[in-house]
């Protein structure tokens, strides 16, 4: 195998497509303490990705070696790739995109020396000379996979390349809050970050709805800080692009974060959508391991179940504080998919009319049941109707969310057997002490069957016989099985819709809403109750 091959093939590990140049160029200008970074791409990629920075710049003796394999100047010491400060270490990245396109340095230093310019064509340099510039670098990448049809082929559209383009820019933006981004696609601006901090690389980012991205403030865990901002659950993504989290400077998406992530929200978001926030964490750079994959997407940190752990109650907290009356109130009847959620208490006295008093279920005085669905209720002016299903369901979500470790729990009269699948039956076994520690005593019996003896104390009948689907339904979840299992469960337990109620039972179910963190969503993220109030009325009759 002639060398120019060899590097060819290695190459496809690294420059996958033209995202993946894209980001090695930005941060190759980052490590080089970019302030201002400038990108410019044409045919989706595949025609020129061209990023100018103006950071420490390359000595012109060493632009040459830069672009052979192994190259970098990050790292001196097998020790440094303990902790890794930069984001490139490996040396692979100028290498790698020269061996599958043209590419044209250009690029000079702040000693005052001229600059010097070198183009290099599948591998071998073309051109050299001197170039005068200002200090910085710029790399110019043109007909990225020419000799490769191949690859060319497997390509997504442009436009969808276009997109991740622009979304990868993005995610450098709230990365790097102090560095100025832009990206030029096709001749005209689409992205501009002005680089003055976090406030302003979310306004660019997310534009108008930035402020609904509301400050988390700086926490201490146990192995370091985090801080960010947290969209409100109306604010939401068909996909996980609005999830960005930074690790050490480091934009990173391994799957388990984001699930906990997700799984922080998901009792508050409609099925199906995704939360969008910026999240910065700060740790021990000894601690995180970003030495696993050739494009250094995956990283791995010491301890990170337990970091993941802290995290998502640390965001559930935060989300359920800002559940409050005057957020209901925002979403009367007439705008019922609209929430706006985050400020708390305060917007009450700040804005509009008085409402005056905390919402209160407890207090309200019980009118009657409507439809078969929904209790109808009076308090101040302010007319309620609570969805009996969903209240019933955020109550036992509580009760089993919150469980863990305890619990009461109560023998069942009549043990209830189930069997499983035969490719569910070890996953089942291994969460068995999980499931005791929710207050479902689970035993094994025979191959396939299982006997429930015992389920957690205050919960209604019906909840230990709902336990075999919801356990086969969150099978395929990883660590965030459990979440799985108890929004399930909640809401195979709860009170139908269509069942008809007493009083006394209306009067339960509100009081135990009332017990509630989080009272006016139920776990899938549907709202649980509806508002009319007397003003609303009076403007639609037009009483005096
Ligand atoms: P790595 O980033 O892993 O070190 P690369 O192949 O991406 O490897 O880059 C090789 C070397 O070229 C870097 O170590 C750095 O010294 C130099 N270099 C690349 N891009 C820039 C830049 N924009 N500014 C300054 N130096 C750069
Ligand atoms: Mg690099």
């Amino acid at each position: 195998m002639s060398p120019a091959l060899a590097q060819r093939i290695a190459a496809g590990e690294v420059v996958e497509r033209p995202g993946s140049v894209l980001r090695e160029l930005v941060e190759n200008a980052l490590d080089a303490g970019a302030r201002s970074i400038r990108a410019t791409v044409a045919g989706a990629g595949l025609d020129l990705i061209e990023v100018s920075d103006d950071g420490q710049g390359i000595a012109p003796d060493e632009l040459a070696l830069a672009f052979s394999r192994h190259a970098t100047s990050k790292i001196l010491s097998e020790h440094d790739l303990d902790a890794i400060q930069t984001l490139g270490f490996r040396g692979e990245a100028l290498s790698a995109i020269a061996a599958v396109a043209t590419v044209e340095a250009t690029s000079a230093t702040s000693s005052g020396q001229a600059g010097a310019r070198i183009v290099l064509r599948e591998g071998e340099v073309r051109e050299e000379g001197r170039r005068a510039r200002a200090p910085g670098t710029t790399i110019r990448v043109l007909d990225l996979f020419a000799g490769l049809p191949v690859r060319r082929s497997f390509l997504p559209n442009p436009r969808a390349e276009r997109a991740h383009l622009l979304s990868l820019i993005r995610l450098y933006a709230l990365a790097r809050p102090m560095v100025r981004f832009s990206l030029t696609v096709d001749g005209k601006e689409v992205f501009h970050c002005a680089g003055l901090g976090e406030p302003s690389a979310l306004a660019a980012v997310y534009a108008d709805q930035a402020a609904r991205l509301t400050p988390l403030g700086t926490h201490t865990l146990s192995q370091g800080q985090v801080h960010g901002y947290l969209g409100d659950p109306g604010l939401t993504r068909g996909n996980r692009d609005g999830l960005s989290l930074v690790l050490n400077g480091r934009w990173i998406r391994p799957k388990g974060w984001l699930s906990a992530l997700e799984s922080a929200y998901q009792a508050i978001l409609p099925h199906g959508r995704h939360p969008v926030t910026a999240l910065y964490i700060d740790i021990d750079p000894s601690l995180v391991d970003v030495n696993l994959h050739p494009a250094k997407l995956e990283v791995r940190v010491r301890g990170d179940e337990e970091w993941r752990m802290e995290l998502g109650a640390l965001i559930r907290e935060r989300l359920g504080n800002s559940l409050t009356p005057a957020a209901l109130l925002a979403n009367p009847l007439d705008r019922p998919r609209q929430r706006t959620l985050p400020t708390p208490r305060r917007s009450l006295r700040e804005g509009g009319p008085d409402y005056g008093e905390e919402l209160n279920f407890a207090s309200m005085r019980v009118l009657g049941q409507v439809f078969h669905t929904a209790i109808l209720a009076e308090a101040g002016n302010i007319l309620y109707l609570v969805d009996q299903h969903r209240a019933d369901e955020r109550a036992l979500y509580e009760v089993l969310a919150t469980q863990e470790n305890v619990v009461a729990s109560q023998e069942l009269l009549e043990p209830i057997r189930f069997e499983a699948k035969d490719r569910d039956l070890e996953i089942i076994e291994a969460r068995l002490p999980e499931l005791a520690g929710l207050g479902f005593r689970v035993e094994r019996f025979g191959r396939r069957t299982f006997l429930v003896r015992s389920q957690p104390t205050g919960l209604p009948e019906g909840t230990a016989a709902a336990l075999r689907e919801s356990l086969a339904g969150s099978v395929d979840e990883g660590p965030n099985w459990r979440e799985r299992l108890v929004v399930d469960l909640a809401c195979r337990a709860a009170i139908k819709r269509g069942t008809a109620l007493t009083d006394q039972e209306m009067l339960t179910i509100l009081e135990r809403l009332q017990r509630c963190a989080s009272r006016t969503q139920c776990p899938h993220g549907s709202p649980i109750v509806a508002v009319v109030r007397a003003e609303d009325l009076a403007r639609h009759f037009k009483w005096p």
